[in-house]
């Protein structure tokens, strides 16, 4: 054994030791750290011959790299869609690199059936009925990707063919219609070789970012052979979402795979004031929900699920003799983009465990709670203006005079050492959001952030 690695094999537990105390203090210095910092990251540096060991190494990653990383674990960074990381997530995402499965193949133990306990929680927790089943992936991206990879293997079985098999020139040309679809849509599109200009923007409910199911009929009626829907439970801007059950009713007269992005917005259902919003999420052929946002569980992780499991397995099964069969319950090496896979669901399990159904609920009603107060304040707040209400957990705001997007920025930047937003272009004007999804953010950062962007606007004028 090379000595760096057995020096460090002897001293491991004081090693891991030593870095849970470096963890626990960053997390701790979390609540005042600048939430982005505005360092110069440092010069790359060659790689070493000969190794520091674990010590120095954690050592120089604490000079070198960490006064640049952000608070994005924070309670007010409020960038993107950003979650935090439970405390059981944590110890879930450190226990999956200690115990290291490769999640995928039942010749192995255990690891695939605690999976499929924690798809069952999920389902569970967004209100699915059990037709729809499940497996974990990286995001939100690739969880849309593969429901619009078993769309598209839908496609093929209306015109009796597969694209899995023979390939997209099969199919010709595919529509897919959509009100506000996110950005990761079109790269899926891309990906599955069905093309970006497969993507044809349905218009949606004035002064909204929902799709009008009067123009969705419209375009349905239009486009003919079998098409794609991708219906949205809460849009990036303004957290608006599709009438689901209306769109789904769609189907009765026109044929198309219903896909819902609900990649965020899934979690109103554990809100009672808010689980109208995705009334009808169950009538989906495939949906997409993130994990590593509201769930608050470490990157990389979001859940897929789908009521055609026999079309995801034409799609992604990966037949070797050395992998066993297929089956009645195809291991997960034949459900998704990858082969081999970390015990990704684990951390979703330890927060489900831990905190339960009111634990993840609390969460989400605090973080709407925390989007109101700020969207009242910013209402309040001379020199600003809401741009859409306040429907869940994010404030989508511009200037009220003069929103170029150099003003905004310098807003962004002048809010950026208490709190971190995003920009973006909403009903053609620049603005900012301010999304709420980390578990950790409550009525004392509330106070910080409206007393920061009152400063802020002040220093424009
Ligand atoms: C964040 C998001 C995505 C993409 O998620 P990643 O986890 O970044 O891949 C897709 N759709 C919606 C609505 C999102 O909010």
């Amino acid at each position: 054994m090379h000595p760096r690695l057995a020096a460090d094999l002897a001293q491991l537990p004081e090693l891991l030791e030593i870095t849970r105390r470096h963890a626990t203090a960053f997390l701790d210095g979390l609540d005042d750290a600048p939430v982005v910092p505005r360092t110069r990251p440092p010069h790359a540096e060659p790689l070493s011959d000969h190794g520091v060991g674990l010590r120095a190494a954690l050592g120089e990653f604490t000079e070198r790299w960490e006064p640049g990383l952000s608070a994005a674990a924070g309670p007010r960074y409020l960038g993107f869609v950003t979650g935090g990381v439970t405390p059981a997530a944590l110890a879930g995402d450190w226990l999956t690199a200690a115990v290291d499965q490769n999640a995928t193949s039942s010749l192995d133990a255990a690891g695939q059936h605690l999976e499929r306990e924690t798809i069952g929680w999920l389902r569970d927790l967004f209100g699915l009925s059990d037709s729809h089943e499940g497996a974990f992936v990286s995001g939100a991206t690739m969880s849309n990707t593969v429901g619009l990879a078993i769309a598209r293997e839908w496609l093929g079985e209306r015109l009796g063919v597969s694209p899995a098999e023979d390939g997209v020139g099969a199919l010709g040309a595919v529509r897919v219609l959509s009100g506000s679809p996110h950005s990761s849509v079109a790269k899926g599109l891309s990906m599955l070789g069905l093309g970006r200009a497969a993507l044809e923007t349905v218009p949606t409910l004035p002064g909204r970012e929902a799709i009008d199911p009067e123009a969705l009929e419209r375009a349905l009626r239009e486009a003919d052979g079998p098409r794609i829907v991708v219906a949205n439970a809460g849009t990036v801007n303004t957290v608006d979402f599709d009438d689901l059950r209306a769109v789904a009713a769609l189907r009765e007269r026109y044929d198309f795979w219903l896909h819902v992005d609900a990649a965020f917005g899934a979690f109103a259902g554990l809100s009672p004031d808010h689980a109208h919003l995705v009334d009808g999420l169950d009538l989906a052929d495939s949906l997409c929900v993130d994990l590593h946002k509201w769930l608050n569980v470490p990157y990389d992780s979001a859940v897929q699920f789908t009521r055609r499991r026999d079309l995801q397995v034409r799609v992604f099964q990966n037949a070797a003799a050395y992998l066993g069969p297929l089956g009645d319950t195809p291991d997960f090496v034949h459900l998704t983009p990858e082969n081999s896979r970390r015990l990704r669901a684990l951390a979703a399990w330890f927060t489900l465990r831990a905190y339960g159904r009111d634990g993840h609920r609390e969460i989400v009603e605090r973080c709407v709670a925390c989007a109101h107060t700020v969207g009242q304040a910013v209402e309040d707040l001379d020199g600003l203006r809401l741009l859409a209400p306040v429907r869940l957990n994010v404030v989508c705001f511009t200037l009220a005079e003069d929103p170029t997007p150099e003003r905004l920025s310098a807003l962004a930047d002048a809010l950026a050492g208490e709190v971190f937003l995003t920009p973006t272009v909403y009903t053609g004007l620049p603005a900012l959001r301010a999304a709420f999804s980390n578990w950790r953010t409550t009525d004392k950062d509330t106070r910080l952030i409206v007393k920061a962007l009152e400063e802020a606007v002040r220093s424009l004028r």
